[in-house]
C-alpha cells in the first residue's frame, strides 16, 4: 500500500505500535482518494491481527544445525548471495552516468517517475489530465515519453536508431534503441543520457513552457556528453566523439 504509506506521519511504525495508537494518529489529516480505499483495506486487516504477550519467535530454518546450533557458512551465503539478481541491474547501474542519472533509471525501469500515469494512479490527477503534453496522446506513461510519443520518434529517428516497435516497455534494456554503429562497452551510458534529457525536456515543456524542441534536447546531451567524458574508462573515451556525431546542431 505504497499509495496510504506516502500519507504516515511514521513509516517505520510496527504492527503493535498501530494496533496501540491506532491507524489514524499515524495518518496525516487529508488522505488521497486512493490512500483512503487503502486505509479501509488495512483497518480491516488489523481487525483480524491479536497481539500475543510473549516474546517473538524468530528462526532461521536454512541455517540451523541440528541441536538448536547456528551453521554459519549457511548465513554468510544467505548473506552474501540470498537475492533475486534485476534483470535491469547492469542497465541501471553499470555504466558512467551520475549518480543522480543512475538512480532517474532505476524509477525509470519500475516505472516510477512522477509522469501524468502515475499521478492518475495516485489520485492526484484526474483521467482529463493525463494526456501527453507534448502530443496530447490519451496517457503519458514512461515508455511513452521515451519511445512512443511523437516528439520522442522525432529524437531517435534523428539520432540514427531503427524504429521503436510499438509495444516496446522500459521494463528490458534490450529493447532500447540505438545507431547501429555506436560501442556496446559504454551503450549503456548513452542510453541513459538519452533517457534522461527526454525527462529534462519533458519537464521543461511541462513546467516552465518550452515549446517542443530537437535542437534543445540534442544539445544538452552534446553538453552533458562532453562533461561525461572524464567519468569513463579511459580507454571509452573516445566513443563520445562517436556520440557526438549522432548529435550534431539541428534547425527545425
Ligand atoms: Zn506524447
Amino acid at each position: 500500500m505504497p499509495e496510504l504509506l506516502s500519507h504516515s506521519t511514521a513509516p517505520s511504525a510496527t504492527v503493535q505500535q498501530v494496533l496501540r495508537a491506532g491507524l489514524d494518529s499515524l495518518l496525516v489529516a487529508r488522505l488521497s482518494s486512493t490512500a483512503e480505499r487503502q486505509r479501509g483495506e488495512l483497518m480491516v486487516l488489523l481487525g483480524s491481527i491479536h497481539l500475543s504477550p510473549a516474546a517473538d519467535r524468530r528462526t532461521l530454518p536454512l541455517c540451523a544445525r541440528e541441536g538448536g546450533r547456528l551453521k554459519t557458512g549457511a548465513l554468510y551465503k544467505l548473506c552474501s548471495d540470498g537475492g533475486v539478481r534485476d534483470e535491469n541491474a547492469t542497465f541501471v547501474w553499470h555504466n558512467s552516468a551520475p549518480p543522480r542519472v543512475k538512480f532517474f533509471a532505476w524509477l525509470l525501469v519500475k516505472g516510477r517517475i512522477q509522469c501524468r500515469s502515475n499521478l492518475l494512479r495516485k489520485g492526484i490527477l484526474e483521467e482529463d489530465g493525463s494526456r501527453c503534453p507534448i502530443c496530447d496522446a490519451h496517457l503519458e506513461t514512461p515508455a511513452h515519453i521515451m519511445f512512443h510519443c511523437s516528439f520522442a520518434r522525432q529524437f531517435w529517428a534523428a539520432l540514427g536508431s531503427p524504429p521503436v516497435a510499438d509495444g516496446a516497455t522500459l521494463g528490458v534494456a534490450s529493447v532500447c534503441p540505438l545507431p547501429a554503429t555506436a560501442p556496446a562497452r559504454s551503450a549503456s551510458t548513452l542510453r541513459l543520457l538519452c533517457f534522461w534529457h527526454l525527462w529534462k525536456h519533458r519537464n521543461s515543456v511541462v513546467f516552465e513552457g518550452l515549446s517542443p524542441s530537437l535542437s534543445w534536447i540534442r544539445k544538452r546531451c552534446r553538453d552533458d556528453a562532453t562533461l561525461w567524458r572524464a567519468r569513463l574508462p579511459l580507454d571509452h573515451r573516445a566513443d563520445v566523439d562517436l556520440w557526438l556525431t549522432y548529435l550534431p546542431p539541428v534547425r527545425l
